[in-house]
């Protein structure tokens, strides 16, 4: 199971693997401890007690808390307990109510639910992908983005229409949720808390035509946003730009963020560690022996990387060698930079690529062949083919059709060798 956070467990003194009967028992304790009424200095330590049992005691949205956290899956969001305030889960479990609830006052309540959470709502933080080529990373860049959201409504100010106009809704008495009681079991009734239809949550009617005529009523109107993103020096793929309260606005809402998330497209040279750059690099049989003296590299600030390569000094195939200072910027102190690895490649010529005549005038330039070893007694001609390592490990069979893998053990020195006894 993915667990981000366990503090709601931790509140409640259980351990995340806790039965839902544990945490019911731990809360009793914790909730007359804590309860405002007999420790009226702990109100904030009640709140959180009651805020974790709410999401704890809920299959669903313990489910969700596991998986998310506290911030649920898209951040910001929160999770219900079917609307339940604290006052009425405790009720629930204590079958009490009156006068043990008078210390409690209307601070609860909240209209969401959420007695434990912070007053001051806050919306959802939203995540864009943002794509960027290493070449942006590297050098920086200012680009626009577009983006649709949500504002308040200049005309009416987010009110929905003239607030002379605005009314009371009648179905629930202004709280924008009704109570309704649900069978949860035998015996076991649930009192649960629901959007009130009759308003849709507002707590307020307005008739039509009162409605604001920009917004409709809806105190909200969508507009583009075009948003200036600084790429900076050295930043890196998955980096987050938060936009401050870019989010979506709502009246007596305090706007989530934008979240850009960077993805880097793939590059065709270069790959990046850190603050450092790696690439492959093919040089010629006669570079590679010789020397050269050439731009090797362009970077990705379109910048030539001059190599001046000894002759005498030999590159071998698959030889790493490294540039210091010319990786990536690092972030905030792009004057420092990592370090850029280069694996060469030796081209080769082709077969027959000279003559035999020829061949044997170069085998006189080059190191002679060496000792020759000594010949076993038995010896076998063997011919080389063109190999693939993908295929390697693939003959593990006798050839019995009937051999499982499980067999390999015992049967693993198949035929693998092609040579003949000569
Ligand atoms: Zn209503
Ligand atoms: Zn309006």
């Amino acid at each position: 199971m993915m667990r981000g956070e366990t503090k709601y467990y931790d509140t409640l003194g259980v351990s995340p693997d806790a039965t839902d009967s544990e945490i019911k028992k731990a809360y009793r304790k914790l909730a007359m401890k804590y309860h405002p009424d007999k420790n009226p200095d702990a109100g904030d330590k009640f709140k959180e007690i009651s805020h974790a049992y709410e999401t704890l005691s809920d299959p669903e949205s313990r489910e969700m808390y596991d998986r998310y956290g506290e911030d649920g899956p898209s951040g910001g969001g929160g999770f219900g307990f079917g609307g339940m305030s604290q006052e009425e889960m405790f009720a629930q479990m204590f079958g009490g109510g009156g006068g043990f609830f008078g210390g409690m006052g209307d601070e609860g309540h909240s209209h969401h639910g959420h007695g434990g959470r912070s007053r001051t709502r806050r919306g959802e933080d939203i995540s864009h992908n943002l794509n960027v080529t290493l070449e942006d990373l590297y050098n920086g860049k200012t680009t626009r983005m577009s983006l649709q959201k949500n504002v308040v409504c200049g005309l009416c100010e987010g009110k929905g229409g003239k607030a002379s106009a605005i009314k009371k809704c009648t179905t629930c008495d202004g709280r924008g949720v009704k109570l309704v009681v649900r069978q949860i079991g035998p015996g076991m009734m649930q009192q649960m808390q629901v959007t009130c239809p009759g308003c849709d949550g507002e707590g307020s009617t307005m008739r039509e035509k009162d409605k604001c005529k920009k917004c409709k009523g809806v105190k909200v109107v969508n507009e583009k946003k075009v948003m200036e993103i600084f790429i900076e020096k050295g930043m890196r793929n998955g980096e987050k730009i938060p936009m401050k309260g870019e989010g979506d606005q709502q009246p007596g809402v305090e706007a989530g963020d934008v979240v850009l998330v960077l993805q880097q497209k793939p590059h065709a040279l270069f790959e990046r560690s850190g603050a450092d750059l790696a690439c492959k690099i093919t040089i010629t049989l006669v570079e590679a022996l010789c020397g050269f003296s050439k731009v090797l590299i362009t970077h990705l600030d379109g910048r030539g990387i001059y190599v001046e390569q000894p002759a005498g000094k030999v590159i071998k195939p698959g030889q790493v060698m490294k540039i210091t200072g010319e990786g990536m910027p690092h972030y905030k102190r792009p004057i420092d930079k990592g370090d850029l690895y280069i694996t060469f490649e030796v081209e080769f010529p082709k077969d027959n690529w000279a003559t035999t005549g020829s061949l044997k005038s170069l085998e006189a330039l080059l190191p002679n062949r060496g000792p020759t070893p000594i010949e076993p007694e038995l010896v076998d001609h063997c011919t080389l083919e063109e190999g693939d390592m993908e295929d390697y490990g693939a003959h593990t069979h006798t050839g019995n059709a009937y051999d499982s893998d499980e067999d390999d053990d015992e049967h693993g020195h198949g035929p693998g060798v092609q040579c003949a006894q000569s």
